[in-house]
């Protein structure tokens, strides 16, 4: 299996290979196609594994690039696990023009204002600043289709459940939800319940 074979954009799939990657991961050959599709997936897998690449390639894949609204926002537990997201999914799409910014704790809230007035595509945060920003309107969910998890286990345990869950409270009905976890305490459970569709799930 390769990149090429899954319906990539050409822009994208240049993104891919100046990146370095050559061939897929085994959890990107089984999770980005099903998450291009637009179905909500569960990926349980260790980090390590390229599940970064796999949500980020299903994203940009799906944004439409015309219009410059937040369509995709991704949780993280920590600062440096979304600044670091936020570095791969812009490298991946740098040939496609994409916006991305991380919306962190212990940086300028006016800056993340700022920055999320002039247009983004993508937000990548920490659930307590990406709350912080829902409520004071900075960042407007009314286009946002694509909502992601990463590391759903660890935000857990780092108790972030009821952000979590006010979060997917003002997101639109109807987005598509990716949750990726090394492990599925019940709690993580309960949220695949409660707010996915139909998951696919995939273990590697
Ligand atoms: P992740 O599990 O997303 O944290 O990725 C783990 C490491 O694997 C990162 O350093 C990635 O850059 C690298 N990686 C992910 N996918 C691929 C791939 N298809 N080919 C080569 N390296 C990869």
């Amino acid at each position: 299996e390769s990149f090429d074979a899954m319906g990539l954009q050409e822009n994208l799939l240049r993104g891919i290979y100046a990146y370095g990657f050559e061939k897929p991961s085994a959890i990107q050959q089984r999770g980005i196609v099903p998450f291009c599709k637009g179905l909500d997936v569960i990926q349980q897998a260790q980090s390590g594994t390229g599940k970064t690449a796999t949500f980020c390639s299903g994203i940009l894949q799906q944004l439409d690039y015309a219009v410059v609204e937040c369509q995709a926002l991704v949780l993280a537990p920590t600062r440096e696990l979304a600044q670091q997201i936020e570095k791969v999914m812009r490298a991946l799409g740098d040939y496609l023009g994409v916006k991305v910014h991380a919306c962190v704790g212990g940086t300028s809230v006016r800056e993340d204002q700022r920055i999320l007035s002039s247009g983004v595509h993508v937000v990548v945060g920490t659930p307590g600043r990406v709350f912080d920003m829902l409520r004071r309107q900075s960042l407007r969910p009314d286009h946002i289709k694509m909502f992601v998890l990463d590391e759903a286990d660890e935000m857990l345990s780092r108790g972030f459940k009821d952000q979590i869950y006010d979060i997917f409270q003002l997101l639109p009905s109807k987005v598509q939800v990716g949750v990726f976890s090394a492990t599925m305490p019940p709690e993580a459970l309960e949220i695949t319940r409660k707010f996915m569709n139909k998951p696919v799930r995939i273990l590697v």
